[in-house]
């Protein structure tokens, strides 16, 4: 079924697509790329720094992230990979766009090496023990269905309960 990008919008927890394992992209179509133009919309629009498709509905292995908010940078990671993690692990509070209301510090290994398809339907690889790092590792949970509810401490997980109970009523 084609996608109209302009229908897109945000979805939020407790929505079913949010536990799915995303599928992944077999082609970069002009429909894909027009997804992803959109995804950075919205993303600017939240705002946000990242934006995974799950996130506006769709089961797709693709994200957008901006680390600087500037549209300059803004990239598109289909079909990504994640790999040599650093053991130096760090704690650092995210968001998540499809939760509201709701940060915590999450523990991640600080760097991190990402391999994907990008806007121009070719490969790329970046590595960055910095704020990308952290939004790559985020998003591409996403595509695996994992939300920072899952990797919260039990303490804070404990210490949102309303909030979360909240989201989970207003579907
Ligand atoms: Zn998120």
């Amino acid at each position: 079924m084609p996608v109209d990008p302009t229908k897109l919008e945000i979805v939020n927890y407790p929505h079913a697509v949010l536990r799915q394992k995303a599928a992944a992209i077999a082609a970069v179509t002009p429909e894909v790329l027009a997804v992803a133009i959109r995804m950075c919309e919205l993303m600017h629009l939240a705002p946000g720094v990242g934006l995974a498709a799950p996130q506006v509905g769709l089961s797709w292995r693709m994200f957008v992230a901006n680390p600087t908010g500037d549209p300059e940078d803004d990239l598109v990671f289909i079909n990504p990979v994640l790999s040599e993690p650093s053991r130096v692990t760090e704690d650092y509070e995210e968001g998540c766009l499809s939760l509201p209301d709701i940060r915590a510090e999450i523990r991640r290994p600080k760097a991190i090496t990402i391999t994907a398809i990008g806007f121009n339907g070719k490969p790329f690889s970046l590595t960055s023990e910095e704020l990308p790092a952290r939004i790559w590792q985020h998003e591409t949970d996403h595509l695996d269905g994992v939300l920072i509810l899952d990797r919260m401490s039990p303490g804070d997980r404990t210490a949102l309960r309303r909030k979360i109970k909240a989201l989970e009523e207003e579907i």
